[in-house]
């Protein structure tokens, strides 16, 4: 299995490999600049950020170590998902990593705006979040998803119709 550090720099190599190809067909392919960026910064985030290792995040492993103090967020997520089990699935483990970064969110948004709601100072955190465009959903998405794949398919992990069946089998 590759360690944080070469998992990194398949990751780069790929989308080095990708945005060569993109600027030889940028032209045909056109894609709005946001789409890109959105994209290139969902796929970074997925390669040092949110890596399917988070599942060893109870140890040392050096994506939780990018979130710096922020790092033991992510313990409890490791205390739940055992090592390569449904946290590397092809479907739901890039998944569970986002639903528990949102749930994280919210708690944390729902804390921050007690608290000013506490100290007396007007705070509404729902009114200051649009939704992006539809395309921009996509691309983050995308991005995201594909560097989740690639660290699987480095893991020597295929993709399975049956992420759930598959996990309980491999623990
Ligand atoms: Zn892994």
């Amino acid at each position: 299995m590759p360690s944080g550090r070469v998992h990194e720099a398949i990751n780069l190599s790929v989308l080095g490999l990708a945005a060569a190809a993109y600027w030889a067909y940028r032209e045909q392919l056109a894609l709005p600049e946001p789409v890109a960026v959105a994209f290139v910064g969902s796929y970074l985030a997925g390669t040092f950020l949110i890596t399917p290792d988070l599942d060893l995040a109870e140890r040392r492993v050096r994506s939780k170590s990018r979130w710096g103090w922020l790092g033991w967020l992510w313990v409890p997520y490791g205390w739940m998902f055992p090592h390569r089990g449904l946290s590397h699935t092809w479907v739901v483990g890039p998944l569970t990593r986002l639903l528990y970064l949102g749930g994280v969110g919210l708690v944390l948004g729902w804390a921050v705006q007690a608290l000013f709601g506490y100290l007396g100072l007007g705070l509404d955190l729902r009114a200051s979040v649009q939704a992006p465009p539809q395309e921009v959903v996509w691309a983050l998405v995308m991005g995201y998803y594909a560097s989740q794949w690639l660290h699987l398919l480095a893991d020597g992990i295929w993709p399975d119709p049956s992420p759930l069946w598959r996990a309980k089998r491999r623990r």
